[in-house]
């Protein structure tokens, strides 16, 4: 294998996405209108069973919508997990308000709900219907629960603790497209969902977003922030600042190609998680991903753990040595509390997510990878990870 490369998370584009954008171009409808964005839109409310759906460029500025839309204002607070993709906690700032970083679950890797509960009870208090950090002396306005790698957070608990103490719940379901828990959509539990369909995400539409709610009011709002807030549009007048977020009708019709084909990327991430499982399973001091009982993931990016002993370099080191050997391996994402752009932000008792992220290996997990690609991965692995054994460094 030695010019081959096994890439991470690539797109599939075997479904009806030449014919679809070609209708585009033939008719002409290639920019922010046109019949590709309502019907990805439908198709999209109808797959995660959500009332509304409103189609934005990214899953960026669906969060961002999403946490305007849910009442998020300048110099509030926002709970949101440290062991995420920076954009969650980006938007939070870019609504003015402060993310106060929460722990990851060791277990789940999730958002730990254990502490996000103890924090609640301890260090904020109810005053009327309005929940206050009482170090600060803000409002603590919602709770931004992302799932990550297509595992599901506790949401059920979040949902209990929000409705104590009076928050919103948004969820960010950019990793999590297609992940059901009692036959409900992750993003569909709370006030507000994010989707993203970014290239290396679990479907694509080039670059795009989603929102979705229950609520007509947050769509409402939703559409109209994203749409540049539009009250009259013949006279151009506005009462509030406004944002193009819109799609384009060519993203749409990629986006709505490949969701006909999700259920098939699904099955396929999950049997590429099985195998890495399988083969993964009697390595020493390996962790592998979390196999809840109550859902099934959908294995956006199967990931394991370095034995507990392994360091931040040895962890690096491993996956350059993969990298060498053409295995686009990835670590998980670097714990935010300690990241510059980050400083101003709240945290609490955060300790596991380090762990996570000095010990986390996500492996490649596109859909289209074979037998044979797997197999290289995982002979990859070992023979580093009998290298690194042997010269004693893990
Ligand atoms: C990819 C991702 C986003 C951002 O989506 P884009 O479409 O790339 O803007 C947000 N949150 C999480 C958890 C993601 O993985």
């Amino acid at each position: 294998m030695t010019n081959k490369v096994i890439p991470l998370s690539i797109p599939t584009l075997n479904g009806n996405e030449w014919k679809y954008v070609k209708e585009c171009l033939d008719s002409g409808w290639i920019s922010s209108a046109g019949p590709f964005v309502e019907r990805f839109e439908k198709a999209i409310a109808s797959k995660v069973k959500a009332s509304y759906a409103v189609a934005v460029v990214n899953g960026t500025a669906a969060l961002h919508i999403a946490l305007l839309s849910c009442g998020v204002a300048r110099d509030e607070e926002v709970l949101v997990s440290n062991l995420t993709f920076a954009a969650p906690v980006n938007t939070i700032l870019y609504c003015g308000a402060y993310p106060i970083l929460m722990d990851a679950d060791p277990l789940t890797w999730q958002m730990d709900v254990k502490k996000l509960r103890q924090f609640l009870e301890e260090e904020c208090e109810l005053r009327g219907n309005s929940c206050f950090n009482k170090k600060t002396k803000r409002k603590v306005r919602a709770i931004l629960a992302v799932h990550i790698l297509g595992l599901m957070c506790d949401i059920e608990t979040i949902l209990d603790l929000a409705k104590r103490f009076h928050l919103k719940v948004i969820e960010d379901a950019a990793q999590a497209m297609g992940l059901l828990l009692n036959g409900r959509h992750a993003g569909t539990f709370g006030d507000v969902g994010a989707l993203s369909f970014n290239g290396n995400k679990v479907m694509t539409s080039g670059g795009g977003g989603m929102v979705v709610t229950h609520d007509k009011r947050v769509a409402e709002y939703a559409r109209y922030l994203s749409t540049q807030a539009k009250d009259d549009a013949m006279e151009y007048i506005h009462k509030e600042i406004g944002f193009n977020y819109r799609l384009t009708n060519l993203h749409a019709a990629i986006g709505l190609a490949q969701l006909e084909q999700l259920d098939r990327f699904i099955s396929k991430k999950r049997e590429i998680a099985a195998f890495y499982k399988k083969a993964l399973k009697d390595v020493e001091g390996i962790v592998l991903m979390p196999s809840p009982k109550d859902y099934e993931p959908t294995y956006w990016l199967y990931t394991f753990l370095l034995n507990s002993k392994a360091t931040l370099d040895q962890r690096k080191a491993v996956i350059a040595a993969l990298r060498k050997r053409g295995v686009e391996a990835r670590p998980l994402w670097h714990t935010l509390h300690d990241l510059p752009p980050y400083s101003k932000a709240g945290s609490y008792r955060i300790e596991h997510s380090i762990h996570l992220y000095e010990r986390g290996i996500s492996l490649p997990s596109s859909v289209h990878l074979n037998t044979d690609d797997l197999n290289d991965v995982v002979k990859a692995f070992y023979e580093v990870h009998l290298f690194c054994r042997r010269s004693h460094s893990l």
